[in-house]
């Protein structure tokens, strides 16, 4: 029998096929089941118009056999299958797609054809040495059967085959050091496979197993018979109408398919109508997965064009300050691309992506009005990553993101959002105050946050890394400026004590310089009305607040000159600054050790360490003693 030569650019596209487009090899599987129902597909169709060419519905099915002794895998279909010059046509040429011709001649838009690009079978080479394929076409009296082994071209003859459709055999590769392809003949790695990516195929993929069943009347005696069964579930939950699925059949689909052991905490499914058409389901988890704050986590959702699955984490459709949802968006308007599984950005992308984070967010504020219990639960898992997505790309996002983030009350300890908090602010109150610490708690005991409660003010309690930051981005709300309270913009003083203040300040100048002088590290030292019963607190100047350079300090790639620039706040009626007041004319001495003893008790309240510990302990133990 001659051989035919594949034509030259197929060569070079067969071979890279085989070793490079596909990153993984399990994706044959998914291919040739595409093609399989595609070709159902297409007699099917062929049918609605000429009913003596196709079955009854329900006789159409996928079959696949494997038999590890000879290492073949078999899949057949009962579609349209081959006459020998499709055969030649579409395999014997790569990027020939014979469903590509059939929808342009056809204009079957109500066929769903995942076939287009004319590569998908020759994925079988990845992992079969050789390849058969066997064919019959409605009303022909011969089956003709192609057979390759790759690159080496393939042979064409005439064969028997009876029934309608198309049988591929592909002889498994042998195992060898580096691959181990006996998985690809295993029954249940098969259907692992299968259920993996072809799940929702429209028709029946069927494959016989092996099981060891209880001999009726006879006890603790068994006997191996075969068991045909189907491997996909056929209808995907997410095309069936919402009304008709349960809470628990959307939580059974999540917990199994997105490996939780939590149902989620909310549930979006959708039909999106319009450009571009898709259907999403997509879940909000009761709780970050272990490693969502870590490099390793992966956004996206499953992608799925008309049943298969082409991609399982897209993360073009999902921003990054929604990263934490869950769940598909299945299109048949999504094009593929030449290996589905790098699937470039394209418009369909950009569209689906935007409509998806409209979505979310519309849904993520419903929950939020209408169930503030489940809201902070899903803000304490997830709350962080929004308020990052205020700070990320230069705040681009934050029109979007503020209504949704929270931030702890001084009011009642519970979260607030930036609307509850300026709807609450007496008329004369200027600015939204917050203040800074390792916990709520912590920050409210920061003298100045004090201060600013004894005047009747709500303060926001920020206690995560990401939090100044975000308000720094938001800069204002509802064109009230967000003023952090350990700074010099602290604006509670009138203009009288203000006054009095500066009064104080320029008479005091000669000691507020010694203390300064002997402190060292502060940009300057001054007296303040804002401390309540505390004698010392730090605040700082400038853009810099203590809180962003202790954060900044942190990063891996800090720039250790990072500092902010420190003022020393002295309290001039409280009994330890009087004290000083009093050392400064009788024991210099002993006076700047009070001031060391006192910067270093402002620096603890702030959240910042003791530069010099040893240091602080002698000076301690010096006055106990
Ligand atoms: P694609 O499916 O992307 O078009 P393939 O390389 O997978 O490309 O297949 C090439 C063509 O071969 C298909 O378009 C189809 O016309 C034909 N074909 C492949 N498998 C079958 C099958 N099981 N039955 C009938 N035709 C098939």
């Amino acid at each position: 029998m001659e051989k035919r030569q594949f034509q030259t650019e197929s060569k070079k596209l067969l071979d890279m096929m085989i070793n490079s487009i596909y990153t993984h090899k399990e994706i044959f599987l998914r291919e040739l089941i595409s093609n399989a129902s595609d070709a159902i597909d297409k007699r099917y169709f062929r049918s609605l118009t000429e009913p003596e060419t196709g079955l009854n519905r329900d006789e159409y099915e996928i079959s696949i056999s494997a038999d590890e002794a000879s290492r073949k895998l078999v899949i057949s279909d009962n579609g349209c299958g081959m006459t020998a010059d499709e055969l030649e046509n579409n395999l014997g040429t790569i990027a020939k797609s014979g469903s590509l011709d059939f929808k342009s001649e056809n204009s079957a838009d109500s066929v769903d054809i995942i076939g287009q690009f004319g590569v998908g079978f020759y994925s079988a080479f990845m992992v079969a040495e050789k390849v058969t394929v066997v064919s019959k076409v409605y009303g022909a009296d011969k089956a003709y059967k192609w057979e390759s082994e790759g690159v080496d071209g393939y042979t064409l003859e005439e064969c028997e085959k009876d029934a309608v459709g198309t049988e591929i055999t592909l002889y498994i590769k042998p195992d060898s050091e580096e691959e181990d392809y006996c998985e690809f003949l295993e029954p249940y790695s098969i259907q692992r496979l299968v259920k993996k990516y072809s799940d929702y195929i429209h028709y029946p993929i069927r494959m016989d197993f092996e099981v060891n069943k209880p001999v009726e009347g006879k006890e603790g005696e068994t006997e191996k018979v075969t068991e045909r069964r189907t491997l996909n579930s056929i209808t995907p939950l997410w095309r069936k109408p919402a009304a008709e699925i349960s809470e628990k059949e959307y939580n059974n689909f999540y917990t199994s398919k997105f490996m939780d052991y939590e149902p989620p905490i909310r549930v979006m499914h959708y039909k999106q109508e319009g450009t571009v058409e898709y259907t999403a389901l997509l879940y909000i988890p009761s709780h970050a997965p272990f490693d969502y704050y870590s490099k390793n986590y992966e956004k996206g959702l499953q992608l799925y064009s008309s049943g298969v699955m082409v991609m399982d984490k897209c993360s073009e459709v999902l921003p990054d300050y929604f990263s934490f949802v869950k769940g598909l968006i299945d299109s048949s308007d999504i094009s593929l691309n030449i290996s589905r599984e790098t699937l470039q950005q394209d418009h369909q992308l950009r569209t689906i992506s935007r409509a998806v984070e409209k979505k979310i967010k519309s849904e993520l504020s419903k929950m939020m009005e209408t169930d503030r219990e489940k809201y902070e639960k899903f803000f304490k898992a997830f709350g962080s990553q929004l308020k990052f997505g205020v700070y990320s790309d230069y705040g681009t996002h934050k029109e979007l993101l503020q209504d949704l983030i929270m931030f702890t009350s001084s009011n009642d300890m519970k979260y607030t959002t930036l609307k509850e908090y300026v709807s609450r602010m007496p008329e004369e109150q200027k600015s939204i105050y917050y203040a800074c610490g390792d916990a709520p708690e912590k920050a409210l005991r920061l003298p100045q946050a004090g201060a600013v409660k004894a005047k009747g003010y709500e303060l926001l309690l920020l206690s995560e890394d990401v939090d100044e930051f975000t308000l720094q981005t938001l800069m204002s709300y509802e064109d009230k400026k967000f003023v952090n309270v350990a700074t010099d913009e602290l604006d509670l003083a009138s203009e009288e004590e203000t006054k009095k203040l500066n009064d104080e300040n320029e008479s005091g100048k000669e000691l507020l310089d010694f203390i300064k002088e002997k402190v060292g590290g502060l940009h300057a030292v001054k007296y303040s009305a804002a401390l309540g019963d505390h004698p010392a607190a730090l605040s700082s100047e400038g853009g810099m607040t203590i809180e962003m350079a202790r954060v900044l300090s942190k990063m891996p790639d800090a720039d250790s000159q990072l500092s902010a620039s420190l003022v020393l706040e002295l309290n001039a009626a409280h009994p330890a600054v009087e004290k000083i007041k009093e050392l400064y004319s009788a024991d210099k001495e002993l006076c700047a050790k009070h001031c060391r003893i006192l910067a270093n008790c402002a620096r603890v309240m702030s959240g910042l360490e003791i530069e010099d510990p040893e240091e602080f302990g002698n000076l301690i133990c010096e006055l106990l003693a």
